[in-house]
């Protein structure tokens, strides 16, 4: 992206404060127009007071007060406005871009690093800010001061307007080529910037990892490494605009000289008065101190532009699935679900899931199987629309999910991950996010069905106890069977059970299984499983082998069939009758397993 795209985007993210802008920077564009009267008044003192007539200064002088109280209390109630307004809208664009980040796919979260999309969030408004400040304050005045004033030094006195004209073209030339030379390297520093918030925050977020490994001085040497390559692209940048400001200074140095020079020389010809070199040397001090800020304008932007090109790239990322405008907003499904001939691929080449049809009616358990990678966490993620198939459709009570609204699709659905995922709040406010109007009683009701009301009651503040950061504060039982709380709330017809029970020990798998019992009764509930001991009394279960089904029918049909669900049943309840025979309950398909 150019600068000057780059530019107008940022302009164009004024939004709706795009009116009060224009008036700012056209107010701030008259008080600009007003700092020329006082060297045309500071000349006309002079020529009156070095002349003989008997014409009194005095007016001119009152004009000049005037004109000066008048700029400064307009300059003050601009400045302030401009204020307001740039940190009105930085709020207003950082909450759209909250918004727009947790609309996109988890699958552009997966690869971009929290702490980065949390730096350029920050770097970006913040970046906004500034360039919107800028905008009402300077630029917008300079360009156009610049772009006025040129013209007119020509009718003031041409001949020492040649030499602004120079002075114009050296700052210019000397702009450009330094922008051209460096633009590559400051992108380069904004990356390490990245690489730096990213890697900080994922130290801090793994800290307990951190101090078990003994690996703060690693990490702070990791720090101090990417911190390192950062200076060593940002030194020569530097060193480069420290050059833009010495030759620009010393050019302006030999400009003011040379007005004096050929001013002396022109007024000893007589081409010249004394009052108008005066003029002109005040004249040249303004447009030299407008082009140094058209000049720091560009060095803003230029050291800007990384951050807003990071900015407006995660800007630009669209979310794998919209709302169609014929979609329709559903109250409660009942929940019969069809698969019919999906087929999805990320990559456009090999597909995760091919050809896959099934079906589920309202009430029962279809359990997904199969080794990692086989297609069961795609077969689940375009039921509630994370994508949609490339070919086929899914149905839910006879209606294609994508003639659904996403809101009311995903309201449909509850799912209860494999990492309980909690936000640093309370119980209880983790408890609502299934449902946010949820009483008391309510939080009690889903506790108790949950097997969590005892382990809350026991905490210090009772539902108002803090779980930590990702519920660091409990255990991993307690987690699940929180999130487990919170999708009974949530109440959904469909219910998806990611592995829900794995990584715990047999006594509180036991007591998350008996929750789950509870939280399925009634729903068509989808279970991810890779330990087969959960799924027993699936309705059916779905085998998966590169994307797609390979067997299918209950525990004891596949058992009985002898395949690769039998292979695997077989070898998992070996391992586990060995290790832990507490959990095993005699039943049919088990036996039959066994024996
Ligand atoms: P399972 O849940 O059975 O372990 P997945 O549905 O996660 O399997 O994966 C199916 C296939 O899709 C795998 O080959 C996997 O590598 C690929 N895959 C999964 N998620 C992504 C993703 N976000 N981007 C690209 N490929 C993916």
């Amino acid at each position: 992206m150019s600068l000057f795209r780059l530019y107008t985007r940022v302009l164009e993210l004024l939004g709706k404060e795009t009116r009060l802008a224009i008036i700012l920077a056209v107010a701030n564009l008259i008080l600009a127009a007003a700092q020329f009267a006082e060297p045309v008044l500071f000349g006309r003192i002079v020529d009156v007071l070095s002349s003989t007539t008997a014409q009194s200064a005095w007016p001119l002088l009152g004009a000049w007060v005037a004109f000066g109280l008048f700029t400064m209390a307009a300059g003050a109630a601009v400045a302030l406005h401009s204020d307001r307004l740039a940190h009105r809208q930085r709020q207003a664009v950082l909450s759209s871009y909250f918004e727009h980040i947790l609309q996109l796919p988890l699958t552009f979260h997966t690869g971009t690093h929290s702490g980065r999309l949390m730096k350029v969030m920050v770097n970006g408004t913040d970046a906004l800010w500034r360039l919107w400040l800028g905008f009402f304050r300077e630029h917008f005045a300079a360009i156009l001061s610049v772009i006025v004033l040129l013209p007119l030094s020509l009718v003031v006195n041409w001949r020492l307007a040649i030499l602004l004209f120079l002075l114009c073209i050296v700052f210019t030339a000397i702009t450009t080529f330094v922008v051209r030379k460096t633009y590559g390297m400051q992108s380069q520093v904004e990356e390490h910037y990245s690489d730096l918030s990213a890697r900080a925050s994922d130290a801090i977020g793994n800290i307990a990892l951190v101090q078990s490994f003994v690996r703060v001085e690693a990490e702070v040497q990791g720090l101090r490494f990417l911190a390192d390559n950062l200076l060593s692209a940002q030194m020569p940048v530097l060193s480069w605009w420290a050059l833009v400001t010495i030759i620009t200074k010393a050019s302006t140095t030999l400009t003011v000289l040379a007005i004096f020079t050929l001013g002396i020389a022109l007024h000893q010809q007589g081409l010249t008065s004394v009052g108008e070199i005066v003029m002109f040397v005040s004249f040249a001090t303004i447009l030299i101190q407008k082009l140094e800020q058209v000049v720091a304008f560009v060095n803003n932007l230029f050291m800007e532009a990384p951050k807003l090109q990071e900015f407006f790239k995660v800007l630009d990322q669209v979310p794998a699935v919209h709302d169609r405008a014929d979609a329709i907003d559903v109250g409660r499904l009942a929940g019969l679900v069809e698969f019919h001939d999906v087929t999805f691929s990320y990559d456009g080449k090999r597909s995760a899931v091919a050809d896959l049809s099934f079906s589920a009616l309202p009430g029962q358990t279809i359990a997904l199987v199969g080794p990692t990678g086989a297609g069961k966490s795609t077969a689940i993620a375009l039921l509630h629309r994370a994508f949609d198939p490339q070919s086929g459709f899914i149905k839910i009570d006879g209606m294609d999910v994508r003639g659904l609204k996403l809101a009311a699709l995903r309201r449909n659905i509850g799912v209860v991950f494999q990492e309980a995922l909690l936000f640093n709040r309370s119980i209880a406010d983790n408890l609502r996010v299934g449902r946010p109007d949820a009483t008391e009683e309510d939080l009690r009701k889903a506790a108790t069905r949950a097997q969590a009301l005892e382990f809350i009651e026991r905490a210090e503040h009772g539902f108002d106890t803090n779980v930590g950061e990702r519920g660091r504060l409990l255990s991993g039982g307690e987690r699940q069977r929180l999130s487990i709380a919170r999708a009974l709330l949530k109440d959904p017809p469909i219910l998806i059970l990611d592995e829900a029970t794995s990584a715990l020990d047999a006594v509180t798998e036991a007591k998350v299984n008996a929750a789950l019992d509870e939280v399925m009764k009634g729903r068509t509930t989808f279970v991810i499983a890779h330990r087969l001991s959960t799924i027993r009394h699936a309705t059916r279960i779905l085998l998966f082998e590169n994307g797609r089904v390979i067997e299918s029918g209950t525990f004891d049909e596949l058992v009985a069939k002898g395949g690769r669900f039998s292979e695997l049943a077989r070898a998992q309840f070996m391992l586990q009758g060995a290790q832990q025979p507490g959990t095993q309950k005699p039943e049919s398909g088990a036996a039959a397993v066994q024996a």
